[in-house]
């Protein structure tokens, strides 16, 4: 079965993707589907390592969340604690937003080697997985939104081989969190090929692990320069480093599991995307998923001048002192062209209440 096939991509170019730019190119009409490769990769052995990885990545930071609650009601909270964590995050969400999604993920923009190397450093610090598996995840998201080939559908996924429906909650969950203990792996030489080859980028992605521990060691040392304590060190690496991750996990996988399910809708995209104001903040424009998924390419995902998107900011703010370039955006005229009409937006609406 050829799952590409089967699931086009509607706004998607995969080609761009998964056809190899060093090999002799076949017209795509005459590709032949049975050379790609498959969609995920079956694997029994890397299966309980993802596995571990991912109870790890959902835990820990939660119970260092817990420890670090506690005790700042009973010891109270520094600014040093406050601004590593906040520091920590703004550094963090934009490496996922900026670096692995925009820049990595969909090409929205050009940038320096180096500013796409550093920034992938600090998105691998997020701990969302390496950038390679990351990146093809992603891609296999938007080529098959809301399918059972969708890594984290709130409203279907593929369980034993067979395709289920998910309810609210059940929904919810398996976007959230559940995805990553049942879903199938990504073929990441299939949707990161790109990334695969760049030598520094496959580097930051073998490198994830130590990178991870880069990110929790370095609060806890400033805790320790700063402070001159071990229990410095110890409440800097709680708040820098793991409360920090629970709180920039939550909100890029809110975005999985709260934008495909609630929010408004602006844009005809054939998945259950949705728009989010409340989520973009903090998503640092992530959560306006509707437009995201109309204009994939699009450097911008907020497209009207309320529609606050800090990562977009970002991008234009080094686009403006000359260290980003080929800032994509859709031109007005496309925008109203996709633009759902009167009728369309109501059955699309009556559908999901
Ligand atoms: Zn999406
Ligand atoms: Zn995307």
């Amino acid at each position: 079965m050829n799952s590409l096939q089967e699931h086009p991509a509607q706004n998607f170019d995969v080609e761009a993707y998964v056809v190899d730019e060093e090999a002799v190119r076949l017209p795509r009409d005459t590709a032949a589907d049975t050379v790609r490769p498959p969609i995920t990769v079956e694997n029994p052995t890397l299966r309980p390592v993802q596995n571990a990885i991912a109870m790890a990545t959902i835990w820990i930071p939660l119970l260092g969340t817990i420890v670090a609650a506690g005790l700042a009601l009973y010891r109270g909270v520094g600014w040093l604690e406050i601004g590593l964590c906040a520091g920590g995050f703004v550094l963090t969400t934009l490496g996922i937003e900026f670096g692995m999604h925009r820049v990595l993920a969909h090409r929205a923009l050009e940038t320096h080697r180096f500013i796409k190397v550093l920034f992938a450093i600090f998105g691998s610090m997020a701990a969302e997985g390496r950038i390679l598996y990351w990146v093809a995840s992603h891609r296999r998201h938007h080529t098959h939104s809301d399918t059972v080939y969708d890594p984290h559908s709130p409203h279907v996924r593929k369980l034993n081989g067979e395709e289920q429906k998910l309810g609210l909650v059940r929904g919810i969950w398996h976007a959230h969190v559940g995805h990553m203990l049942t879903d199938e792996i990504t073929n990441c030489t299939l949707f990161a090929r790109d990334v695969n080859r760049d030598p520094a980028l496959r580097r930051v992605s073998e490198l994830y692990e130590l990178i991870v521990i880069a990110g929790l060691a370095l609060p806890a040392l400033i805790g320790l320069i700063v402070y001159g304590t071990l229990w410095g060190a110890f409440t800097c690496f709680l708040w820098g480093g793991l409360v920090r991750m629970f709180l920039v996990h939550h909100t890029t996988w809110s975005v999985a599991s709260i934008c495909h399910r609630f929010g408004g809708v602006r844009f005809n995209t054939g998945d259950r995307s949705r728009n989010n104001f409340w989520l973009a903040i903090p998503s640092f424009g992530s959560a306006w998923q509707n437009n995201h998924h109309a204009f994939p390419s699009s450097a911008h995902l907020g497209l009207r001048w309320w529609e606050i998107d800090l990562t977009a900011l970002f991008c234009q703010a080094l686009s403006s002192v000359g260290l980003a370039w080929n800032v994509r955006r859709p031109a007005p005229a496309r925008i109203k062209k996709q633009l759902l009409s009167a009728p369309e937006l109501a059955s699309k609406l009556n559908a999901s209440a």
